[in-house]
C-alpha cells in the first residue's frame, strides 16, 4: 500500500511559465516529488473560462507547460502530470461540492475580485470564471490531496477548499475529503518587472523560464526600482523596489545583498550596478533551466504521452472518490 501523502498542484495553460511560478510553486514541487505522491494538473478547462474564444491558445500552451515542467526539474516518472479535460470525474466532484460554497463567499474572494478587475470583467464575468475556485477545489479532491504547493495569490482558494471538505464531511458524517494545506514558496507573490504586485502570464510583465540570456538582460534592466530616485546620489527606497525583491530571491549571497541595500539607501550605488549584478545572479540561476527547456523542445511528443498516461491514472483515482461521495449522498442505486 502506498503510504505517501499526496500533493496536487498545477497551472493554467495560458502562457509560458515565469519566475513567479518557479519561486511560488515549481521549486516546491521539484523538492517534494520524491517524498510525496505528486499530481500536477494542466488546468485547460479553467484556462478556457476567460479564454473560451481562443481555444487554440489554450491548446498550444499545454505543450509549453510540459516543456517548462521538464525544464524546472519535474520528473515525469515521479510526478503524475495530467490534463484536466481528460479527467471528467473532476466535473462531477465539482457539482457535488458546489452545494457547499455560496455565491457570496466566492464574490468576497479577494483574488477573484482582483482578477475580475484586472481582466475588465466587472459587468461580464463568465460564470465559469466566477466558479473556478470551487472547480479548483475539485482538482484537489479528485486525488484527495493533503498538500498544495501554490503561490500566495491562491491562499484564499485553499482556505475555501478546506471549508468545503469540512462541510461535506460534516454534513454526510464521513471522513472522506482531506482538508488540504497550502504550501507557499514565497511570502508574497513574485512581483512583475513593471512593479505590479504579481507577475502574471496574462499581465505582460514576466521573465519567462524560456527567455534567452539577451531577453533576460533586457528585462532586468527594465525592472521597476525607485521612481523618485533621479540621480545615483539620491537616497533610494528598498520597499517596493523590484530589483531588490529579485535579489532577495535569486542572490544566494545575503551579505552582498544587505550591503547593496545599505549603499542604495545612502545614495552610494547606481541602479545600473544593482541591475548588472542582478542579471549575473539571475542568469546563473536560470541558465540550467533554460538549457533543459531547449532539450524539452525535442521531447514534446514523449512528454504528451506521459501526460495522457497520467490522466488515465488520475481518472481512475477520481472515479473512486466519486463513488465514495455518491455513497455518502445516497446516490447509489441497485447493486452499485
Ligand atoms: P494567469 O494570469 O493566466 O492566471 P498566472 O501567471 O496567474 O496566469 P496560474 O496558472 O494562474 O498562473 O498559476 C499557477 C500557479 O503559479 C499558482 O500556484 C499561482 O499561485 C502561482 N503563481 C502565479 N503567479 C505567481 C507569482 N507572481 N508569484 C508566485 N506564485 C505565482
Ligand atoms: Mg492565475
Amino acid at each position: 500500500m502506498n503510504e505517501k501523502k499526496r500533493i496536487l498542484t498545477g497551472d493554467r495553460p495560458t502562457g509560458k511559465l515565469h519566475i513567479g511560478h518557479l519561486m511560488g510553486s515549481l521549486q516546491n514541487r521539484v523538492r517534494l516529488q520524491d517524498e510525496y505522491d505528486e499530481y500536477v494538473v494542466i488546468a485547460n478547462i479553467q484556462a478556457l473560462t476567460d479564454n473560451f474564444e481562443n481555444p487554440k491558445k489554450v491548446r498550444e500552451n499545454i505543450e509549453e507547460l510540459l516543456c517548462d515542467y521538464y525544464a524546472a526539474g519535474i520528473d515525469f516518472n515521479k510526478a503524475t502530470v495530467f490534463i484536466q479535460s481528460e479527467v471528467p470525474a473532476i466535473h462531477e466532484i465539482f457539482m457535488y461540492i458546489s452545494n457547499f460554497a455560496t455565491v457570496q463567499q466566492v464574490a468576497h474572494n479577494p483574488t477573484i475580485k482582483t482578477e475580475i478587475a484586472q481582466k475588465g470583467l466587472e459587468n461580464s464575468t463568465p460564470l465559469g470564471f466566477f466558479i473556478y475556485p470551487v472547480h479548483q477545489a475539485a482538482d484537489i479532491f479528485c486525488v484527495n490531496a493533503d498538500l498544495v504547493p501554490v503561490g500566495k495569490d491562491q491562499a484564499p482558494m485553499i482556505e475555501d477548499s478546506r471549508i468545503l471538505a469540512r462541510k461535506f464531511n460534516n454534513t454526510y458524517g464521513v471522513k472522506l475529503l482531506h482538508e488540504p494545506e497550502a504550501l507557499f514558496g514565497t511570502e508574497v507573490n513574485v512581483p512583475g518587472i513593471d512593479g505590479n504586485s504579481k507577475m502574471g502570464k496574462s499581465l505582460n510583465n514576466c521573465i519567462f523560464l524560456s527567455d534567452s540570456e539577451e531577453e533576460l538582460r533586457k528585462k532586468v534592466f527594465q525592472v521597476y526600482t525607485d521612481p523618485a530616485r533621479v540621480h545615483a546620489t539620491d537616497p533610494g527606497k528598498i520597499e517596493g523596489n523590484v530589483a531588490f525583491m529579485y535579489h532577495d530571491l535569486f542572490n544566494g549571497n545575503k551579505e552582498e545583498v544587505e550591503k547593496m541595500k545599505d549603499l542604495y539607501r545612502k545614495g552610494e550605488i547606481k541602479d545600473v550596478e544593482v541591475k548588472e549584478r542582478l542579471f549575473e545572479v539571475m542568469n546563473e540561476y536560470l541558465k540550467p533551466i533554460r538549457e533543459r527547456r531547449i532539450e524539452a523542445e525535442g521531447m514534446k511528443d514523449e512528454l504528451m504521452v506521459k501526460a495522457f498516461e497520467g490522466s488515465k491514472k488520475v481518472q481512475v483515482i477520481a472515479e473512486g472518490i466519486v463513488e465514495q461521495m455518491k455513497e455518502a449522498m445516497e446516490l447509489r442505486f441497485g447493486n452499485r
